[in-house]
């Protein structure tokens, strides 16, 4: 599980300080590269690269190579013609003769780059269906010129697909649907079922093949894709010789290399698990290569390449390919090795019901890292933490490893700077000055606690299904991280053990938490729609249910002052108690696997939108012209020869442009 949240970050210091951030501005470095429609695209900078050994440089190189190699997966599993339509679009962009200025040709620029950004026809986060603003006729005449075929009229059943699948806002509308009330395999426009499945057929399929009293289950479906042959479902998997192959020969090729320049032996033996895994497709082998990585805490150089995260599957069972390459930032690590020695101490102390506590909380190892290079369904929108792996009875017998995108959170952090984001949404001075003071070091410790100890406390029940809560277990899921973080971020255990230096300071995260849940991330949903992603309906989830829990005693409110609404907390500690009492029955929901109540919670809290306050949220965000999501675009890795064509170094380029990379990625590394 990951958190996709946008906040604000720390930088290389065990200790975050005001005084840090400030050195960061005064380097000068250009985070700013593209701007278009509601996305920011930002670059990030790669300390310490330049202090690894040849070996590790050659390693990150490596690893890069392979996360570019899988490129166009993602893109084929986001839906089944993205790939088909890239390469028109690509080819029209460059070819293109006429005037760039054109609105016209303005216009398909910035719907090409919605596409690139969303890999895809589906925005990444709302998975609603881009809308063109250039013409069919632009369209049409742009295709003809650049299809032989076309010209002479032989492809017009492609041309009349391509069309369709720009122009037609009923064909795919949405990436991912998880509205219950109807077939959400039917109606998700991800290639990872057969368009004449049925959610009834996929679900009693997995019924059938699932076996309850396994122990060690392996992640069913996670890397195929589900498809009907002669009546019956067949799992078209993922891997050498299956779908994707041609694309997973690339991404061992270049593993395999990696391996040659591996840190330790530990290492070299889970990248061999991790290639076995590509060439059959077995996933005891996936788990196996799981449960050695998440062991490996001893090299700098790692990364995270597969078929990891499963939000894109409307059942929640495949995951989407991506890739994280990274080096461990050594000074920043102490604070999250200081948070991990003490994961059972928070354990033990857990407002939850004593019998969902683990009694061995294992090997939650945690770190802050640098990344090198985002990819699949990584780039260009990325997260901040990463734990994996995901499966609960690894994460039970061999812990977890859960890590801090150091370098990514102070891009986000330095890009914000001074946007007035403050001054329109919070609801006084003194919470403003607090959250300037202490959010940059609260917001971090969030991660923290969410990645390295939210996601790996408590256990299930024996006999729960991990499956049980079915469409809404990633909401639940990010929910009962984010409650831990919240309600540790208020104990006194943060000041003893020397992390927070003022027993106040987490009330920077509960204002902006409550904030953001009850109104801020709104500016992400569009009029008349709800909450769609996870993670959003999460932290709604949680702020509606605090508002309406804390009513009597007035924990919380939403007050207005000059027309405008404003977030007023009253009673922190009360805040606090709230939190801890939803943790408990949101832990208790997980651990018995009570789909009903679940999906109570999420459908009464987490999705339904007050189109007043959301009119308003849009209306002050319009002014502040503040990006609702944000992207990057990674740092070139440009190898040096010797004249044995030997690599002697690995240099960084950072002037890449948004359209340059990725019209490389589509020249370097299609392979689908
Ligand atoms: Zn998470």
């Amino acid at each position: 599980m990951t958190l996709k949240t946008i906040i604000c970050g720390g930088l290389a210091s065990g200790i975050l300080t005001a005084a840090s951030l400030q050195a960061a501005e005064d380097k000068n470095f250009n985070y700013h590269v593209d701007r278009f429609a509601d996305i920011e695209v930002l670059r990030y900078e790669v300390p310490g690269f330049n202090d690894l050994s040849l070996d590790q440089k050659k390693m990150v190189y490596y690893l890069s190579q392979a996360a570019q190699a899988g490129r166009d997966i993602i893109w084929d599993q986001n839906g089944a013609y993205n790939l088909k339509l890239r390469k028109a679009l690509e080819k029209i962009y460059s070819n293109y003769d006429g005037d760039r200025n054109d609105p016209q040709f303005r216009a398909f620029e910035k719907y090409l780059k919605q596409v690139w950004f969303g890999n895809g026809i589906h925005h990444h986060y709302s998975n609603d269906k881009f809308i063109p603003e250039f013409s069919r006729e632009f369209f049409r005449d742009q295709l003809q010129k650049n299809c032989q075929g076309c010209a002479s009229g032989k492809c017009s059943d492609m041309m009349a697909l391509l069309e369709q699948i720009v122009f037609d806002p009923d064909f795919m509308p949405k990436k991912v649907n998880q509205d219950s009330s109807v077939d959400v395999v039917k109606s998700s426009a991800v290639n990872m079922y057969d368009g004449n499945l049925t959610q009834e057929e996929v679900e009693a399929y997995y019924a059938a093949i699932k076996d309850p009293s396994d122990p060690t289950p392996i992640s069913y479906g996670l890397n195929a894709r589900m498809a009907k042959k002669d009546g019956k479902i067949v799992e078209e998997v993922y891997h050498l010789n299956g779908l994707y192959g041609p694309a997973i020969a690339k991404i061992i090729y270049w593993l395999d290399l990696a391996k040659g320049v591996a840190e330790n032996d530990a290492q070299k033996e889970y990248i061999t698990s991790l290639i076995d895994y590509y060439i059959t497709g077995d996933l005891r082998l996936f788990d196996q290569y799981s449960i050695q990585w998440a062991e490996d805490t001893k090299s700098d150089v790692d990364f995270v390449n597969g078929f990891i995260e499963s939000y894109n599957d409307p059942l929640g069972m495949t995951g989407s390919w991506e890739s994280y390459v990274n080096f461990k930032n050594r000074d920043a690590s102490a604070r999250t090795e200081t948070i991990s020695s003490n994961a059972q101490w928070f354990e033990d102390h857990s407002p939850i019901d004593p019998k969902f506590r683990k009694p061995n909380v294992k090997g939650v190892s945690a770190k802050v890292i640098n990344a090198v290079q985002l990819a699949g369904d990584a780039y260009p929108a990325c997260a901040i933490g990463i734990n994996l792996p995901n499966a609960d009875w690894i994460r039970a017998q061999h812990g977890s490893k859960s890590v801090t995108l150091e370098n990514i959170t102070e891009a986000y952090a330095m890009a914000s700077i001074g946007n007035g984001f403050n001054e329109e949404f919070v609801i006084d001075k003194p919470t403003a000055k607090m959250m300037d003071e202490y959010l940059y070091i609260t917001d971090m410790l969030h991660t923290d606690l969410h990645e390295c100890l939210g996601h790996a406390s408590g256990q299930l029940l024996p006999g729960t299904d991990p499956d049980a809560l079915k469409e809404h277990g990633s909401t639940l899921e990010e929910a009962r991280a984010d409650l831990f973080a919240l309600y540790y971020l208020a104990d006194p255990k943060l000041l003893e053990l020397g992390i927070l230096d003022n027993p106040k300071a987490y009330q920077a995260e509960y204002y902006k938490y409550m904030l953001n849940g009850l109104m801020t991330q709104l500016n992400r949903i569009e009029p008349g729609k709800d909450v769609e992603e996870a993670h959003m309906r999460n932290r709604q989830l949680i702020a509606a249910w605090a508002l309406e829990k804390g009513k009597k005693d007035k924990v919380v409110e939403l007050v207005s002052k000059n027309g405008k609404t404003f977030v007023k907390i009253n009673d922190y500690a009360k805040l606090r108690d709230l939190f801890g009492q939803l943790l408990k029955e949101i832990q208790r929901i997980k651990s018995e696997g009570d789909y009903e109540a679940g999906r109570q919670l999420v459908e009464t809290y987490g999705v339904k939108v007050d189109p007043k306050l959301h009119k308003q949220v849009l209306d002050r965000y319009a002014k502040l012209d503040i990006p609702p999501y944000r992207g990057f675009v990674n740092p070139v890795l440009v190898p040096q020869f010797n004249d044995k064509g030997e690599i002697i170094d690995i240099r960084l380029d950072y002037t890449e442009s948004y359209p340059e990379q990725m019209l490389r990625l589509s020249r370097d590394f299609s392979t689908l």
